[in-house]
C-alpha cells in the first residue's frame, strides 16, 4: 500500500503505485490538453507530483517537449543562476564484499587491484586536489567492515579537513558510502560532512536484489531507507541518485522522485541533491547485459522532468558523461559537476600503471579542471567553489528556504564570483584567468543589492591582494 509518510521502503516507494503511474503516463503520453495543465502547474515553480511528471518524461508531443526544455532551462536559471558548483570524487578504498553485478568492485572480482589509501597517502591526493584548485570533494569507498570501518572513514575526514597546503584547502567533504546505521551517521554529522549521498541504483525491488545477489547490499529495505536513518542522525543535507541503464529509466524516474516527495513530507526537507549517473562500461562487468541503454536524448528528457519536478534540488552529472552530453544537460538543470576526476584510488598524486588498474570505470570527460573552467566560463557559466552555505549552518530546511525565497542572488552569486577568483589567482592558467576576470566584472551586474555590491568589490580586491575565505 502506497504511503508518502510510512517509514518502510515498500510502502514509499510503493511497486503498485509505480505501475499504476507508468500506465497513466503511457495513457496520456498524447494528451495535450492534459500535459498543457501539467505544464502550467510546473511553471508556478513548486514542483510536480511522481505522476505528472510521469507523463511529461513520457510525452511525444514534439511541440510539448521543447516546452517542457525551455521551461527546465528557466526553471535552472531562476533557482540556481548561472552558477555551476565544482567537485571531485576522492577513492579511498575499492575494498568491498558486496556482489554488485554492474561494478568491478564487487568481492569476486580477483583481478582488479585492490587498494585502500593509508593517511600519508590521502594527504597526497589531497594535495594534488588542492593543487588543480579543488574546494569540494565527494569520498568514495566501497562497502567493507573490516577494510574500510566507519573509524576509517571518520579518520580520512579529520586527515582531509586538516590539509592546509598552499592556498589551498578543502572545505566541503561530502561522502558517498553504504547504507548504514543511525549512530554512524551521527558520528559522520559529527566530523563535519556536507551531503551524504547514496544511489539507489534501481527502486525496482526484484531487480535490485537480482543485481545485489550477495553481501549486505542485498537488503532492498536497509538501502532504501538509509535516507532516513541519516536524517536521523542529523545529516539534513542528503543526495539521490540512480544508476540509468540498470532498469527501466521510467520505472526509476518515478521511484526517486518517490523518494523525494517521501523525505520532503516526512523528514520536512527534500534531497539537497539528485545525481544522474548513467552506467559506463567496467572491468569485469559483462558488456552485453550492461550497455548502457539509455540515449543521449532520453538522458537529457530525464534531466529536464527532474528539474521540473523537483525544482529547489541541486543536480549532479559526473565525468561519466561527454563533453558534449555534459553541455546539453547543464542547460537542463544541472547545477553541480565534477572535473579532471580519477575513479582509481590513489589516482590523483601519480597515475597508476596500466597493470595496477583500480578504477571503478572509465571517464568520458578527461580535460583538466582548468579547461572544464574555461570552457563554462566560455558557455557563460560561473565556475563556483563555493562551500558557504554548509559552512554558515545554511543546510536543510534553511538552505531550502533560501533557495525558494530567491534571495540567493545575493549570496550564493557573491560567493561563486569569490571563489572563482580564488581559482583564477591561485590555479588558473593565464588565457583562463583574462576569461574568468572579465566574467566576474560582467556578472557583478547581477547582484542586486547595492551594499552586498560593494562589499564584494571590496572582497575581490583583497582576494587579489593574497587573502582568502571570504563569504555570506
Ligand atoms: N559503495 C557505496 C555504495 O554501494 O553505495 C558507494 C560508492 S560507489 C563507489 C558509487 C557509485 O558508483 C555506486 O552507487 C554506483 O551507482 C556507481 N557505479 C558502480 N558501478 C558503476 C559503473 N559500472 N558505471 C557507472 N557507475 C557505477
Amino acid at each position: 500500500m502506497y504511503d508518502v509518510m510510512s517509514p518502510k521502503a515498500e510502502e514509499f516507494i510503493s511497486h503498485e503505485e509505480i505501475s499504476d503511474s507508468l500506465a497513466y503516463a503511457r495513457e496520456h503520453k498524447d494528451d495535450r490538453k492534459l500535459i498543457d495543465q501539467i505544464l502550467a502547474k510546473a511553471r508556478e515553480r513548486k514542483g510536480l507530483s511522481h505522476r505528472e511528471a510521469a507523463v511529461l518524461l513520457d510525452c511525444e508531443l514534439e511541440d510539448k517537449n521543447q516546452e517542457i526544455y525551455a521551461l527546465a532551462e528557466q526553471i535552472k536559471k531562476d533557482f540556481y543562476g548561472n552558477r555551476i558548483v565544482m567537485f571531485a570524487p576522492l577513492y579511498l578504498s575499492n575494498y568491498c564484499v558486496n556482489g554488485c553485478e554492474y561494478c568491478p568492485y564487487h568481492l569476486k572480482n580477483k583481478h582488479i587491484a585492490r587498494k585502500k589509501l593509508t593517511q600519508e597517502e590521502i594527504v597526497k591526493e589531497v594535495t594534488a586536489l588542492q593543487d588543480m584548485g579543488h574546494k569540494r570533494l565527494a569520498l568514495e569507498a566501497g562497502e567493507d567492515p573490516v577494510n574500510n570501518p566507519i573509524e576509517y572513514i571518520l579518520e580520512s575526514i579529520k586527515t582531509i579537513y586538516g590539509i592546509k597546503h598552499k592556498n589551498g584547502a578543502i572545505r566541503r567533504v561530502n561522502v558517498n558510502i553504504a547504507a548504514t546505521t543511525v549512530e554512524n551517521y551521527r558520528k559522520l554529522k559529527e566530523a563535519g560532512i556536507g551531503t551524504y549521498i547514496l544511489f539507489q541504483e534501481t527502486y525496482h525491488k526484484e531487480s535490485y536484489q537480482k543485481l545485489h545477489p550477495t553481501g549486505p547490499k542485498h537488503d532492498y529495505a536497509y538501502h532504501t531507507e538509509a535516507m532516513d536513518r541519516a536524517m536521523d542522525g542529523g545529516i539534513d543535507d542528503v543526495g539521490l541518485g540512480v544508476l540509468f541503464g540498470l532498469n527501466n529509466y521510467q520505472y526509476d524516474f518515478i521511484g526517486i522522485l518517490m523518494h523525494a516527495e517521501h523525505l520532503e513530507a516526512y523528514k520536512g526537507v527534500g534531497p539537497h541533491t539528485i545525481s544522474v549517473p548513467r552506467l559506463r562500461r567496467a572491468d569485469d562487468i559483462d558488456p552485453d547485459v550492461f550497455d548502457n541503454g539509455i540515449s543521449d536524448e532520453i538522458f537529457a528528457k530525464i534531466v529536464a522532468c527532474i528539474r521540473i519536478a523537483v525544482p529547489y534540488t541541486g543536480m549532479i552529472v559526473s565525468t561519466r558523461e561527454s563533453q558534449k552530453c555534459r553541455e546539453k544537460v547543464l542547460h537542463l538543470g544541472i547545477s553541480q559537476i565534477s572535473g579532471a576526476s580519477r575513479t582509481s584510488v590513489g589516482g590523483y598524486a601519480q597515475p597508476e600503471p596500466e597493470e595496477e588498474n583500480s578504477a571503478q570505470f572509465d571517464v568520458s570527460d578527461n580535460r583538466t579542471l582548468d579547461e572544464v573552467v574555461k570552457w563554462l566560463m566560455e558557455m557563460g557559466y560561473v565556475p563556483s567553489f563555493c562551500t558557504a552555505c554548509y559552512r554558515e549552518g545554511r543546510t536543510g530546511d534553511r538552505f531550502m528556504t533560501l533557495l525558494k525565497s530567491g534571495q540567493i542572488v545575493n549570496c550564493c552569486h557573491p560567493n561563486a564570483l569569490m571563489t572563482l577568483k580564488e581559482y583564477l589567482e591561485d590555479y588558473a592558467s593565464e588565457e583562463t584567468r583574462k576569461v574568468g576576470d572579465q566574467l566576474i566584472e560582467q556578472e557583478m551586474d547581477v547582484i542586486t543589492n547595492p551594499k552586498v555590491k560593494e562589499k564584494v568589490k571590496d572582497y575581490l580586491a583583497n582576494i587579489h591582494n593574497g587573502q582568502r575565505d571570504f563569504r555570506f
